[in-house]
């Protein structure tokens, strides 16, 4: 545990507002899409979390501190998870803004030619990674050691590592897409790809 004032204030984990309009980001996604999933999904982590937390010690900790300290512990699995899913979320609006198809900043756009020869070839990897991921889960665009790569992990989990910068993530659990196109994660992720990625966002994430 993180060494704290005894009389420290426990931190009551919030819902961030959306950065953007709930409709914003129509026709890609519905603003129904974005109320569910911002106001019930991203919210009932928030509640859980707080609940399980509540009169605990971790209750000091701040959302970076609580992963940490419950990571890999057998016995604080659900409060990780929920934790890690209040993370993702947060992280989630923000690698989405409204339709704008502006090119990635200079230093990304380098860095993405440099690791998958263009942005169409990076798009195209994110995709690969969305359909593949079975079941929940997450698609990343990451640097890694310098170097851009594409990562994906399943339910609540997300890249860790002392050299790994996440720079933007695509949930692709069916609550993110499920109303607006069923099945069909593949049309949905396309979508979002093609016109909703922050890539202003990304770039501010490099080391
Ligand atoms: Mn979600």
């Amino acid at each position: 545990m993180t060494a704290r004032d005894a009389f420290a204030t426990p931190i009551l984990h919030a819902l961030p507002p959306l950065p953007y309009e709930a409709h914003a980001l129509e026709p890609a996604i519905s603003g129904r899409t974005i109320g569910f999933h911002h106001g019930k999904h991203h919210q009932g982590y928030i509640d859980t979390l707080n609940k399980l937390i509540g009169a605990t010690p971790l209750a000091l900790l701040t959302l970076d501190e609580l992963l940490v300290e419950t990571a890999g512990n057998p016995g604080q699995a659900t409060i990780f998870r929920n934790a890690a899913q209040v993370w993702n979320h947060n992280f989630y609006s923000r690698s989405l803004r409204p339709r704008n198809d502006a090119p990635p900043p200079p230093v990304l756009s380098q860095l993405i030619h440099a690791a998958f020869g263009d942005l169409p070839t990076c798009r195209k990897e994110l995709a690969a990674a969305a359909a593949a991921q079975f079941g929940s889960g997450w698609v990343w665009l990451v640097q890694e050691a310098g170097t851009l790569k594409v990562l994906s992990t399943g339910n609540a989990a997300m890249p860790v590592g002392p050299e790994t910068k996440r720079l933007l993530t695509i949930d692709v659990w069916e609550h993110a897409y499920y109303l607006d196109y069923q099945n069909r994660r593949t049309d949905h992720v396309d979508a979002v790809l093609e016109h909703l990625i922050n890539w202003d966002f990304a770039a501010d994430n490099l080391a």
